[in-house]
């Protein structure tokens, strides 16, 4: 296995671009060091981003929007307290990804680029409207997150293509966003169900809002049909009922140990229910 350390996402993409066999980044590792260790992964090229310049870095940019570097880990956006005011949802979503330790380490560029449809920090990021820098051999260029993975264990990312960097955009007055997920215990476990909820409010009128859904598809889905059932109400009870059935309806999971096909439909119009609820009550500043 041949390890790099590249200065540059230039000349992290110009390795990437080059290398004819099996290929990972290594971010924080808490997937991909786990994958080599159990025998999946044998990389024959291993390009550790975290030598480059600013990749830990977290930045406000002048329209209030955020930069988050590829390797800051889960317990320092965490511990960001004015990133966690802007976007508690997205945070949430990080922080729930495995222990301490893990928290330690976890980035995530790692949780979005590992392709797992369960992945906790991408429902909030999509709802959010997060995009990611992608950095190729030619040059950089924007994506949206929900373009991102393609499905179980993989990206739309071409060949030498590495994200180097995800930007939040301006969160603005009165809005609010949230991540929930079920998992069958407490801690530890990959979520059954998760759904993020994203808004903002014109008085006590939600007039934008994204929902997105994971763990019910291939990829985290981003339903418009459930943004719809709430954007223009108060969130009340039809608007509820409303986005609890386009949320189920929305929902196209498989059945598994963690859950069957029935249950994580059910519970994804109450996820969806319970976080846009919260959502709504951040954007009017009544929790945190
Ligand atoms: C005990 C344990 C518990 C866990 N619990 C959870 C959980 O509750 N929820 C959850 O969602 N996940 C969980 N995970 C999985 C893992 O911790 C997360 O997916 C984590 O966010 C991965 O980030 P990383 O930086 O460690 O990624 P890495 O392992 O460094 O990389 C993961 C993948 O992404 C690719 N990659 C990394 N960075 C980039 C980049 N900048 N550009 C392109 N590709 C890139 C790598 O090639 C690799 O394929 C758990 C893992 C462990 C070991």
């Amino acid at each position: 296995m041949r390890y790099h350390t590249p200065t540059s996402f230039a000349d992290a993409a110009v390795i990437a671009a080059a290398a004819t066999g099996t290929l990972r980044f290594l971010a924080g590792g808490t997937d991909v060091l786990v994958q080599m260790r159990a025998g999946v992964v044998q990389p024959d090229d291993l390009i550790d981003l975290k030598h480059i310049p600013g990749v830990d870095e977290i930045e406000q940019t002048p329209d209030g929007g955020w930069k988050i570097g590829i390797a800051v880990p889960g317990i320092v956006l965490g511990a960001h307290d004015a990133l966690v005011r802007d976007w508690p949802g997205v945070v949430e979503g990080m922080n729930l990804v495995g222990s301490t330790q893990v928290q330690g380490r976890a980035t995530l560029a790692g949780n979005l680029c590992n392709g797992s449809p369960a992945a906790d920090s991408v429902p909030g990021l999509i709802a959010a409207g997060a995009t990611v820098t992608v950095t190729g051999p030619n040059g950089s260029r924007e994506v949206p997150v929900e373009q991102v993975p393609a499905g179980p264990g993989r990206t739309n990312l071409a060949k030498g293509e590495v994200v180097s960097r995800i930007t939040l955009p301006p969160r603005g007055k009165n809005g609010g966003d949230c991540y929930l997920r079920f998992i069958p215990r407490t801690e530890m476990d990959i979520a059954v169900v998760g759904c993020a909820v994203s808004l903002r409010l014109d008085g006590d009128r939600i007039v934008e809002a994204r929902v997105a859904l994971g763990a019910v598809a291939p990829t985290v889905i981003l339903s418009d049909a459930a943004a719809k059932a709430i954007i223009g109400t108060t969130l009340d009870d039809a608007a509820l009922a409303a986005l609890t059935k386009a949320a189920q309806a929305e929902a196209k999971p498989i059945s598994d140990k963690r859950g069957t096909k029935e249950f994580r439909i059910e519970v994804a119009g109450v996820l969806a229910r319970r976080a846009a609820k919260i959502a709504y009550d951040r954007a009017k500043g009544l929790t945190k």
